[in-house]
């Protein structure tokens, strides 16, 4: 490995000041699940690295007076995996981090890291966008929250500027009515990264699906929400043909390519199945 600086912040304010000095030439350290192996690999080369984990205020769930809850960026993906108020509101988040790697590995790995290193098949990703996760980003120059899905630019890129850093995930009160799910479709039983995920949420009241979201991943450049899709049966008293127009839809907005993992073709069928399959076991509809 190539030599470099190695930081360690203690505040916030001093991560930014750091990330500030630096710019493009640091990157931030978590778990170093994805970054120590792309270092060694020489995908990356930073001459700065500032480990992240020593600063209290980037970790920990917490239920906001409001009920929304926060997750510190460096929250490890175990934590979030064995938290009962994850388990409690939104366990297809505990669920989807329970899919990660192995234990060793969700015991370093964070939920900051699986966002900022923005991989199409990041598990956490279809689940966060389903739920209507915001980001909390800090800078030298103050902070700013944005939509989950604003910040996945492309393939391993975000929208966050080389002084910024993620300090935290929150996610909105009324997310606790959704029903949701996480499905990941993967060649392997155990240790594998996902060929498709797919996260489904729903309101349902009186047999109207009164909001949906899909979320679709490794299907494209860049995780992302299926609003077409959505558009079907949003407001919708729904029966079994509307779900198969909106999983054709979610099938035509996904762009996905042939990989080692799997063809494009397949990925596209899966989507279909998926999407399909998920809107039928939460709305309950036949066929
Ligand atoms: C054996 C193995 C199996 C794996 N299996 C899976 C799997 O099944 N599913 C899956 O989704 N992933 C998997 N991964 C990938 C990895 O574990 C996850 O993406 C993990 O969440 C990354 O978190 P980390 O803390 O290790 O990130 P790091 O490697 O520390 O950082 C990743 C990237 O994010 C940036 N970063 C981290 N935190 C911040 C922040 N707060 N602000 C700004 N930038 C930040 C870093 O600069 C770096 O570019 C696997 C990895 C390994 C080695």
């Amino acid at each position: 490995m190539h030599r470099f600086e190695y930081l360690e912040p203690t505040t916030l304010d001093e991560c930014a000041q750091m990330l500030a000095a630096h710019q493009e030439k640091a990157r931030l350290l978590a778990g170093g699940t994805d970054l120590i192996i792309q270092m060694e690999q020489r995908k990356r080369k930073p001459e700065v690295v500032i480990y992240a984990m020593r600063v209290p205020e980037l970790s920990g769930i917490r239920v906001n007076a409001d009920g929304s809850v926060r997750i510190g960026a460096t929250t490890t993906l175990r934590e979030i995996e064995t938290s009962p108020v994850i388990k409690e509101k939104f366990p297809v988040l505990s669920y989807a981090a329970s899919t990660v790697g192995s234990v060793q590995i969700r015991n370093l790995a964070t939920i900051g890291g699986n966002v900022c290193n923005a991989s199409p098949a990041g598990d956490t990703l279809p689940p966060l966008l389903v739920l209507g996760t915001q980001a909390r980003m800090q800078s030298v120059r103050g902070e700013r929250v944005v939509p989950l899905e604003a910040v996945f630019t492309g393939p391993g890129q975000t929208c966050l500027a080389p002084d910024e850093f993620l300090v935290e995930l929150i996610i909105p009160a009324e997310a606790v009515n959704l029903s949701a799910l996480y499905y990941k479709q993967c060649v392997r039983q155990a240790m594998d990264i996902a060929v498709v995920g797919v996260g489904v949420a729903v309101k349902r009241h009186n047999g109207t699906c009164e909001d949906v979201r899909i979320a679709l991943g490794a299907v494209a450049p860049i995780p992302f929400r299926a609003k077409t899709a959505e558009e079907v049966v949003r407001g919708q008293e729904v029966n079994a043909r509307l779900i198969q127009q909106a999983a054709e839809r979610a099938q035509a907005e996904s762009r996905p390519i042939d990989d080692v993992r799997g063809s494009a073709a397949f990925r596209r069928e899966m989507v279909l199945r998926l999407v399909r399959r998920g809107l039928n076991q939460l709305l309950r509809v036949n066929g």
